[in-house]
């Protein structure tokens, strides 16, 4: 690959900025309107924008890059459709998008790095650690080009792919204002949800943002010594700071948090940690998502048995909170919740 790397990311960049750019070119505003829709459409080169005239197509491709993920490998379920791609970024890197086709609407699941510096002990994500942060415009072209590609128009974003996107916090912000836009792809907000480990200070600042996303946190247990034994992060954000955080998340936006919960056989399915759960969570009104643990063959964690599930659900409903189990889908294509990875290792 020859291109120069410290070419703009045009993409990246929301109307007002590429205003300002086009301004220095000395170009109308209008200008701005129409390269972002062309961003925003999926263009795979300046040469296509044909209502810009040809001089400015070429000043653009000089000064900035427009590159499209390549699709390094697709699988589609038989069983439920699901779409599970493996793109190719621009320096060789992968990453992988899930699109799922739900009754409300088809669903994208991004990735929001490459790889995860997180080391939850039952997710393939992170084996290997983080290779780098996704730009805005990569993680866009994962919803951007599920959606050509797969011909499904896309209406619903879950960030619960590969990373943690409150570790690249900026770039996942500008993301959602750029896919979020009016004059863009134009999904709403509330049909957004990002998942986090559970970064307590980032989940802070985002709340002063008061987006109308939907907050997902990976809670997986309800005390110190459970949580820190299956999730590293737990060391620097313990429950008590994590779930105060959510409070102040709930009390600024009003929107209620969903508490994500992998049932992991005699680590956190216990009707100990049931009555904790319930404990710290009563009043709240938020909910819990249960998620049968997927398999990682390099983990020695199993899933919870179904009858243990059916426990826990019931402890749970008795102390009044919400709860509901995750469905699986594609589990053909090893599409499912922790079982994203570099996948260079799948394709090879
Ligand atoms: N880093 C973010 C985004 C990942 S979202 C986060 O931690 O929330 C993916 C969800 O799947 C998270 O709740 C994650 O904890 C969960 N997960 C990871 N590995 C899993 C596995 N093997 N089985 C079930 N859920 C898993």
């Amino acid at each position: 690959m020859t291109e120069n790397l410290d070419k703009l990311d045009v993409k990246s960049m929301l109307p007002e900025e590429l205003e300002a750019m086009l301004a220095d070119m000395g170009e109308p505003r209008f200008r701005a309107k129409q390269l972002f829709k062309w961003l925003s459409g999926g263009a795979r080169s300046f040469d296509e924008m044909t209502n810009m005239p040809k001089e400015l197509r070429s000043k653009l491709a000089e000064i900035a890059y427009l590159t499209p993920p390549e699709v390094e490998r697709k699988q589609v379920s038989a069983l439920d459709g699901t779409v599970k791609y493996l793109w190719r970024l621009r320096d060789g890197n992968f990453v992988e998008s899930v699109v799922m086709r739900y009754e409300h609407g088809n669903t994208v699941c991004v990735s929001s790095q490459v790889g995860c510096a997180m080391g939850c002990a039952f997710c393939a994500s992170t084996i290997g650690g983080k290779v780098r942060d996704l730009t805005a415009s990569e993680i866009l072209d994962q919803v951007m080009f599920s959606q050509l590609d797969s011909g499904l128009k896309i209406s619903n974003i879950v960030m619960m792919g590969i990373g943690e996107p409150l570790n690249n916090f900026d770039n996942v912000i500008r993301f959602l204002r750029l896919v979020n836009h009016p004059d863009g792809m134009n999904i709403g907000m509330r049909h957004i949800s990002l998942s986090t480990c559970g970064l307590a200070e980032k989940i802070d600042i985002l709340a002063q943002l008061d987006l109308q996303l939907t907050l997902s946190v990976s809670l997986h247990a309800p005390d110190d010594e459970t949580r820190s034994r299956i999730m590293p992060i737990n060391r620097a954000y313990g429950v008590e700071r994590v779930l105060d955080s959510c409070r102040r998340y709930f009390e600024r936006t009003g929107r209620r948090i969903s508490f994500e919960y992998a049932m992991i056989r005699d680590v956190n399915d216990t009707p100990e940690h049931a009555k904790r759960l319930g404990d710290a969570l009563a009043g709240t009104g938020c909910h819990v998502n249960l998620i049968p643990l997927n398999d990682v063959p390099e983990s020695r964690l199993r899933p919870s048995t179904p009858e243990t599930m059916r426990r826990f659900i019931a402890a749970l409903e008795k102390r009044g909170i919400n709860v509901t189990v995750r469905r699986k889908l594609g589990p053909d294509i090893e599409a499912s919740c922790g079982q994203l990875r570099r996948t260079r290792l799948h394709t090879t």
